[in-house]
């Protein structure tokens, strides 16, 4: 069994309090994750704030080309990274490598680049005055991760932060620790000085509301939950934290009658079971036209049964396990407490003999009202549910009936009636005639309830910025003001 420690200042750290983590598909013991304290969270975010001066002072070039590092030390490490990312997740093989590690990869060479692209802007006020504005890191930053996407968001965090010249103090999830501390001591053994990236595991409670509270942060970053979110939004009031939040989702998809029905399928499979729909992009409110409604039920049923359940580690597995126990537990009641208000089951996958881990089948639920608990929560499980509907003015507002607002699909080969519905969809982040699959180029984020700010793109770089304006007086000597006659 191997042990997760906390990594400070270049150095493991194993801390008094830890605990078993399991397989989460096997139920073996995986590993013994080192619980940070609060004196510990407090430690790293006084190491990262000494470490703040050198990084902020290293030129970007000098940063980027660290990056460079990074991203050929992760191709050559992906196999390894990808297996542990598979073994702590549950997660097939194939998407660790193929979408989580290749994502990873993509995210440091975008902000490798971006490191040399960090611009202020000149402006001349009038004959007399000059302002500059000048765009500075803006200190050490608070980045807490969720256990679905934990190296990619990972990456999404850490990536923009260290090309800015921020430096970090990173809490993944408790569930998932080892591959994050494992990508700190890839970025160190890069060049990246110590003390410029440190990773605490811990609990939310203790090590999440450390790092939140600490006067050092000058910028929490946070993936999770949306009552997660709320909560850091209270508790770093007092300190007023830059704050950015990529909170929860309930993504609609809108399927015209003149939708292509083949890539549909396809997209709608990714969208609702990819990562065993442990996904906050998960579509998971199916909005199908009545006129080819029974047609796309029965399509899209013989495409989820051929979704191959089995142990993640396994090259053909198409679906792992979830999370924990008490996840599973979760994804049950809810699909339990929507049957008992008047929800049907339409397919239900099986789940091989053997496999002993926390499986859910793939679910298709059909629903008949807004009211039911699979229109307006999240389950962050394989559960898809599905509706019809007539009217696109009407699906529209159905489609933001929900608290939530991250992402969503339209499906139509008519351009006006895509551009028409995207625009009025209430939500960060919109795909047409494919769904999934979040470039590093783009911005992302969500609207409502579902958060703040943005990730990804340049506007994710901005984010660890703030900007100075500095006025210069270019004249020959000031006017009087004060004794004139
Ligand atoms: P969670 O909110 O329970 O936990 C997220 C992180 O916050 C964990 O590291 C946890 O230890 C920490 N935490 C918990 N309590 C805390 C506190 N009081 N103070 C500080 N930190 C605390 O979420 P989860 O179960 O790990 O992840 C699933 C959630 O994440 C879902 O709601 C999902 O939609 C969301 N998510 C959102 C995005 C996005 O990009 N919008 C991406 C992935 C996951």
């Amino acid at each position: 069994m191997r042990s997760s420690p906390l990594y400070i200042n270049g150095k493991f750290i194993n801390s008094k309090k830890t605990y078993i983590r399991e397989n989460p598909a096997t139920l073996d013991p995986l590993q013994e994750v080192s619980l940070a304290s609060k004196k510990d969270v407090d430690h790293a975010c006084s190491v990262a704030l000494n470490a703040f001066k050198t990084w902020s002072e290293t030129p970007p070039a000098f940063r980027g080309q660290i990056l460079f590092r990074v991203v050929a030390q992760l191709k050559e490490k992906i196999n390894f990274l990808s297996l542990i990312n598979t073994q702590e997740t549950g997660k097939p093989i194939k998407e660790s490598t193929l979408v989580e590690l290749g994502g990873v990869i993509r995210t440091f060479e975008y902000y490798a680049g971006l490191a040399t692209k960090i611009k202020g802007t000149s402006q001349v006020i009038n004959k007399e005055l000059l302002s500059l504005t000048i765009k500075e890191p803006i200190g050490v930053v608070g980045q807490i991760l969720p256990w679905n996407f934990p190296l990619l968001l990972a990456s999404w965090k850490i990536a923009p932060a260290l090309a800015s010249g921020c430096t970090v103090v990173v809490k993944p999830s408790e569930l998932t620790p080892h591959g994050t501390i494992e990508l700190a001591k890839i970025i160190s053994d890069c060049g990246v000085p110590d003390g410029v990236i440190n990773v605490c595991p811990g609990s939310g409670e203790e090590a999440g509301d450390a790092l939140v509270k600490n006067k050092k942060i000058a910028k929490i970053s946070f993936t999770g939950s949306s009552i997660v979110g709320k909560s850091i939004v209270r508790n770093s009031s007092d300190n007023l934290t830059k704050l950015s939040l990529e909170l929860g989702g309930k993504a609609p998809n809108i399927i015209f009658d003149d939708a292509n029905l083949d890539s549909c399928l396809e997209a709608n499979l990714r969208g609702g079971f990819f990562n065993q729909g442990e996904n906050c992009t998960a579509v998971t409110r199916l909005f199908v036209h009545k006129k080819i409604y029974n047609k796309f039920i029965s399509l899209y049923k013989k495409r989820i049964a051929e979704i191959n359940m089995d142990e993640p580690d396994k090259n053909n597995s198409e679906m792992g396990s979830l999370i924990s126990k008490a996840h599973l537990k979760k994804v049950t009641s809810c699909v339990d407490k929507s049957i008992k208000q008047g929800s049907k089951i339409i397919f239900q996958g099986k789940i091989k003999k053997g496999l002993n881990g926390h499986y859910f089948p793939p679910t298709l639920i059909e629903i008949l009202d807004t009211k039911n608990i699979l229109f307006k929560e999240e389950v962050f499980g394989p559960v898809v549910a599905i509706m019809k509907f007539e009217d696109e003015n009407k699906v529209i507002s159905m489609a933001n009936e929900t608290n939530y607002g991250l992402a969503g699909g339209v499906w139509t080969q008519d351009i006006s009636r895509a551009i028409r519905v995207a625009s009025q969809v209430d939500a960060g982040y919109l795909w047409v005639n494919t769904y999934g699959g979040i470039i590093p180029e783009t911005p992302y984020g969500g609207f409502k309830q579902s958060g703040l700010g943005k990730e990804l793109g340049s506007e994710g770089l901005e984010e660890y910025l703030r900007v100075k304006n500095i006025s210069i007086f270019t004249g020959r000597s000031l006017p009087k003001w004060y004794g004139k006659k």
